[in-house]
């Protein structure tokens, strides 16, 4: 075995050890199929009031620009499915911010990944990114071979389903690369058909300012009273167009204890989420991405379901 297959394997168990599910390896390289799609999206105003996303425009579609001498992106997805959801009579929040705050889980990850790299195989340079700006994170761990980008947008393992986060690493060490994997929609369009709001208006094209997801997390102002009964009681985030996904039949229950929801979470019924107050939002949102909204964004989002 060759030493850069060696050391691919020494970081691969060592991935897993810290809790990722899949690892998969890519050459930095200019992501030069991407680059159209994101013009097209800026362009079209489908990020909205998402004006970060304008930023770094050559840095996004090329690591070599975030990380000097950058020779490889290695991509992580880390299950979030959980064992258990919300009562079935109550407001809805989106699969991933049940439990602690992502970020700071991975970035926790990423940093022991670096340093047992950084001791174990020797000096390098790196930059670990989550669901930040700079990157194309799906767009990478297709090309790691860990997925395919579904018509939802989604990255989605074929044994697993899509309820994953999903991470990178931007190293200037040289590691065989991981071929991409095929798409496997096929003809199905259940995400299309099923989305509440129709914000994925083509395969792989979800227009962010049409998304449950925006208006209930990323939109300062009050959402438009077009929407009015059409967010089917979600209130932070929207799970739909995975949960109608096919390959999700596939999702286990996840192993990170700290994406485990605060047990209130899933016991509060549609009457206590209306009737929350600021003691009982820092109780079950303690560590959790909810906490970005504040009580007073989850309670606009709340009173846009009740009127
Ligand atoms: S998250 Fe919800 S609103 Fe957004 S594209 Fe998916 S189904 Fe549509
Ligand atoms: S619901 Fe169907 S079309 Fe949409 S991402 Fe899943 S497999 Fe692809």
């Amino acid at each position: 075995m060759s030493v850069t297959e060696k050391n691919k394997n020494l970081i691969k168990n060592e991935a897993h050890r810290l809790g990722f599910d899949f690892v998969g390896f890519s050459k930095a390289d200019f992501l030069a199929e991407d680059a159209p799609r994101l013009e097209r999206y800026l362009k079209e105003n489908m990020h909205g009031e998402m004006k970060y996303m304008e930023n770094h425009f050559d840095k996004r579609l090329d690591p070599r620009l975030l990380v000097d001498d950058a020779k490889t992106v290695i991509s992580f997805l880390i299950n979030y499915f959980p064992s258990e959801t919300q009562n079935p009579n109550s407001l809805k929040i989106a699969k991933y911010a049940y439990g602690k705050d992502y970020h700071l889980v991975i970035r926790e990850k990423l940093n022991a990944l670096l340093n047992f790299i950084e001791t174990e195989i020797g000096a390098v340079n790196g930059r670990g990114f989550v669901d930040s700006a700079p990157i194309l994170d799906k767009a990478w761990a297709q090309k790691s071979g860990l997925g395919w980008i579904g018509k939802n947008g989604n990255l989605i393992n074929k044994g697993s389903g899509s309820f994953f986060f999903v991470a990178e690493l931007i190293v200037d060490l040289d590691l065989p690369p991981d071929g991409p994997v095929i798409d496997h929609c096929g003809t199905c369009t259940a995400c299309i058909d099923e989305c509440p709001t129709e914000a994925i208006i083509e395969p792989m094209v979800v227009d962010g300012s049409k998304c449950i997801s925006y208006f209930t997390i990323e939109l300062k102002e009050s959402i438009p009273t077009e929407m009015k009964g059409k967010f089917n009681d979600w209130m932070f985030g929207c799970d739909v167009c995975q949960d109608v996904c096919p390959w999700n039949r596939f999702s286990k229950p996840h192993q990170e204890p700290l994406f485990n929801p605060h047990p209130d979470l899933l016991s509060m019924t549609r009457k206590d989420w209306e009737n929350i107050e600021q003691e009982t939002f820092s109780k079950v949102f303690s560590k959790s991405a909810v906490k970005r909204t504040k009580l007073s964004g989850l309670k606009r989002n709340i009173n846009f379901l009740k009127e």
